[in-house]
């Protein structure tokens, strides 16, 4: 494809065609988050040119829409809208700064996105700044934001998770709420949810993290979740978050680097700068993440 395809239609909502799918990227904002990867500080210096002096570094926070016949597909709703009491909690709770964009409530008026239409909802992992946003706050109370949608999480996600014993989590209040409504759907492996889309288990950020691969027309991209949260990761296999799985993540890395850096295929990262295009390039251990 050719790179004016791609459109940016406004600060924090970007376009681009594969094959007869449209993608849009929509930015939620940008967490500053400190990476506590195993190596030494000059090492991390190298690695992360861009870090403050405390070796934090700004990552982007991409949400993913996809048009393809007749599905409308949201991956990684975020963080719930600006303002939202969520918002007040993650920033209150977590050691991260925040940055917010419009939000997705604004970017699908501005696209003409009805949220009743939306198809499916895909959760590559149930962290508060993927799924938050499955629920929206109206005058202080949570309605599902996409009440017609069959919602996706990878099944080792749900099942066990200590976060759903305790009522008052915010897991419970929202994705809770999704699977009180009927709407939640667990995912033990690879699985085809509309003509073209497929969710890949890529376990190692939590157990039940998934990929999503579109293909149509002879071209493929993939959403990467939080296969990696900095383009580091990807010259570094090994580096993980403290919560990770890093030797599982290390062999999920390994293998779908391996797959992509061969096919070519267009990525999007939850965590890059927004957009988030990207490519994977090398061989063997060694892979790049390659703006694309
Ligand atoms: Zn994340």
């Amino acid at each position: 494809m050719s790179p004016t395809d791609r459109t940016e239609n406004s600060s924090y909502i970007a376009t681009r065609p594969i094959g007869d799918a449209t993608i849009i990227v929509v930015s939620d904002g940008e967490l500053l988050w400190a990476p506590q990867f195993p190596a030494p500080e000059a090492m991390l210096r190298q690695a992360m040119p861009e870090a403050d002096a405390s070796n934090r570094v700004w990552l982007g926070l991409n949400v993913v829409l996809i048009g393809l016949g007749d599905a409308r597909i949201v991956i990684d709703p975020a963080l719930d809208d600006p303002g939202t009491t969520f918002e007040c909690h993650f920033i209150g709770t977590s050691s991260m700064e925040i940055r917010r964009s419009p939000g997705l409530g604004a970017a699908l008026e501005e696209i003409g996105w009805v949220p009743t239409e939306v198809t499916h909802v895909v959760i590559t992992h149930p962290h508060g700044d993927h799924y938050a946003g499955v629920m929206v706050e109206r005058d202080g109370e949570l309605a599902i934001r996409f009440p017609n949608a069959r919602h996706f999480l990878g099944r080792a996600d749900w099942e066990g998770n200590l976060q759903r014993q305790a009522r008052n989590t915010e897991l419970n209040r929202r994705l809770g709420a999704v699977d009180r409504g009927g709407l939640l759907e667990l995912v033990g492996g690879e699985r085809e949810i509309s003509p073209g889309v497929h969710l890949v288990p890529a376990p190692g950020e939590t157990p039940g993290h998934m990929v999503v691969r579109i293909q149509s027309a002879g071209e493929e991209l993939y959403v990467f979740g939080d296969l990696f949260h900095h383009r580091c990761e990807v010259e570094h296999l090994h580096w993980a978050p403290a919560h990770a799985n890093a030797s599982q993540l290390e062999i999920t890395r390994r293998k779908l680097f391996g797959r992509l850096a061969q096919s070519g295929a267009v990525a999007v990262a939850a965590h890059e700068p927004f957009p988030g295009w990207g490519r994977i390039t090398g061989t063997g251990d060694r892979f790049h993440w390659e703006p694309a």
